[in-house]
């Protein structure tokens, strides 16, 4: 059984606030100090966790981890489960995010985790996110009525990827509105198709005549003014989210046991690393925590595309903003840090992991710092505000120098636990060509990798090839069919390669389907846009509480 944390409790990565309750953290997002918030303490496992959960599905499993780190006193056991089965019922595959083997001489396996609503990894954490919010504003608002009942704006930009794993993960959710903005004929026909055929009354897509900045400035303009956050309780479901990290964390314990029971890992004399291809550091974070839980793993490799700050950092021990570049927004406040600063950023054949800089980066260097920087002899508060200070230092410099350097001992500490490699594009549809051709059961075709997927397999590779022996498990964080442009690129020239035979079912004649989206004049301005989001929400509660 779950050792409950009696009370589990959050604090600021910036050392501005602490005692923070789970629900308190989901609902802001971010910290009022701009710091990120992370649990005061990392739970270890249950004395027999390797035995008790061997054998439990995917929805067990993320029940016994999220009761690590929220106390039953504020989302009770029954509750919890059923956030946990309304989140991944809609997965169309009954294990969740199955692991299966690419290759067993080389042992490179692959963890799937695009089976989702929206083809994409984003999923797993979103379609948890939306049920909380639910959750705690239902609970909110019992007994409630009218004008009382609090609501939830979430806003949004997206450049294409993730908006629709915010929009699948919030739709017809009660007391909340979602709205995501996108730019007029930048995004993919696709991935315009897969936001506006939603046809929930709170979901709205606005189609804004302009770029992906442009969207964003509407979404910063909203935040920062009075007048909007008198009127309305907005809120963002970006990647810094603590509860994101959180979900995330369950798919690392599914394939370390699903390794084991299909008898291709021995707990007792296998090594195992995870192959993680990395934007803004969440997915490989929640990595982080599973390892520092307990779960056995020698190291977590960090693939990142040609935007390679953390690959920089890995190696040298200095972490900027690419110099050509110059200082650009730092970003992380609104959807997704990957989208949220293009200013700067390489456009790669990966787009999800095109970043300037990586905002959950900021919680791993919270740990080092804690342990770097707090002695044994100091108090738990002390190490803590150390570490506090110490990020607040580096977050700065970044801000206004546009970088920072650690001492020796910070890059160690980071490479105890992590390791780098760069993938080009030329590498990443290379990988692409080469998985395709490998032979595999005989007659049938051959395995098909996202972009995103493509790097962590091509990292994978390297390490399988540097030291072998060891089970590599590279994370895939896509389906093929969302990245068409890739893919078709890297096999039109493949005998029988068709990319429709790609095309997954619920693709195929969604562009023809009804849309629901609103045109947004960019000159509108912050006036016209706050106008149409008000207009909206409230036609949205007029008709909810009749
Ligand atoms: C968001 C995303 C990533 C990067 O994940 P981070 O948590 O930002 O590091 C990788 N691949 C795909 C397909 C994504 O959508």
């Amino acid at each position: 059984m779950a050792s409950h944390t009696p009370s589990q409790r959050y604090l600021s990565t910036r050392g501005g606030s602490y005692g923070l309750s789970f629900e308190e953290v989901v609902l802001k997002g971010l910290a009022p100090d701009n710091g990120l918030f992370i649990p005061q303490v990392i739970p270890t496992l249950p004395l027999n966790w390797q035995k008790d959960w061997l054998n439990l599905s995917f929805e067990e499993l993320a029940f016994q981890i999220f009761s690590l780190y929220i106390s039953p006193a504020e989302i009770p056991s029954a509750a919890l489960k059923d956030i946990i089965h309304k989140s991944y019922a809609t997965f169309r595959v009954p294990s969740v995010t199955p692991t299966v083997t690419l290759d067993s001489d080389r042992k490179i396996h692959l963890l799937e985790l695009f089976h989702g609503p929206t083809f994409a990894f984003k999923d797993v954490a979103l379609q948890f996110l939306g049920n909380l919010f639910e959750y705690f504003l239902v609970r909110r608002n019992e007994g409630k009525t009218g004008k009382d009942r609090e609501h939830l704006t979430v806003v949004g930009a997206t450049s294409g990827d993730t908006g629709s794993a915010a929009i699948y993960g919030l739709r017809g959710k009660k007391d909340v509105s979602v709205f995501i903005m996108y730019p007029t004929g930048k995004v993919s026909p696709v991935q315009e198709a897969q936001m506006t055929t939603v046809t929930d009354e709170n979901v709205h897509c606005l189609s804004v005549d302009g770029t992906f900045d442009d969207c964003q400035d509407f979404v910063k303009a909203l935040f920062a003014d009075p007048l909007t956050n008198t009127t309305m309780k907005l809120a963002a479901v970006n990647s810094i989210n603590w509860a994101r990290i959180l979900a995330q964390i369950t798919y690392y314990f599914a394939s370390y046991f699903s390794l084991i029971r299909s008898g291709i890992l021995n707990p007792s004399t296998s090594d195992i690393r995870f192959v993680v291809p990395t934007g803004n550091f969440g997915d490989v974070l929640a990595g982080y925590f599973a390892k520092r839980m307990g779960l056995p793993m020698s190291k977590l490799i960090i693939a990142t595309n040609e935007n390679d700050i953390l690959h920089r950092f890995w190696k040298t021990g200095a972490y900027e903003k690419s110099a050509v570049h110059g200082a650009a927004a730092e970003g992380g406040l609104v959807e997704d840090g990957v989208e949220a600063h293009t200013e700067g950023v390489k456009e790669t054949l990966s787009p999800a992991m095109d970043i300037l800089v990586s905002s959950n980066f900021e919680r791993l260097l919270w740990f080092i710092a804690y342990d770097v920087y707090g002695s044994d002899t100091m108090a738990v508060e002390d190490k803590t505000q150390a570490a506090g200070l110490k990020v607040k230092e580096w977050q700065a410099s970044l801000n206004t120098k546009g970088g920072f350097s650690v001492e020796k001992r910070v890059l160690d500490a980071a490479k105890a636990d992590f390791a780098s490699e760069r993938v080009s594009d030329a590498e990443t549809a290379a990988t692409i060509r080469d998985v395709y051709r490998w032979p595999s059961t005989p007659g049938s075709k051959g395995y098909i990798l996202d972009p995103h997927s493509a790097i962590s397999v091509t990292a994978a590779l390297r390490s399988a090839k540097e030291t072998p022996g060891v089970d590599n498990v590279a994370l895939s964080t896509a389906h093929p069919a969302k990245f068409s442009h890739a893919v078709e690129m890297a096999l039109e020239k493949e005998e029988g390669f068709q990319f429709k035979d790609v095309l997954p079912l619920e693709f195929v004649g969604l562009e023809d389907l009804p849309k629901r989206l609103t045109h947004v004049q960019k000159s509108s301005g912050l006036d016209g846009i706050r106008k149409i989001i008000v207009d909206k929400v409230e036609k949205e509660l007029n008709r909810t509480n009749v």
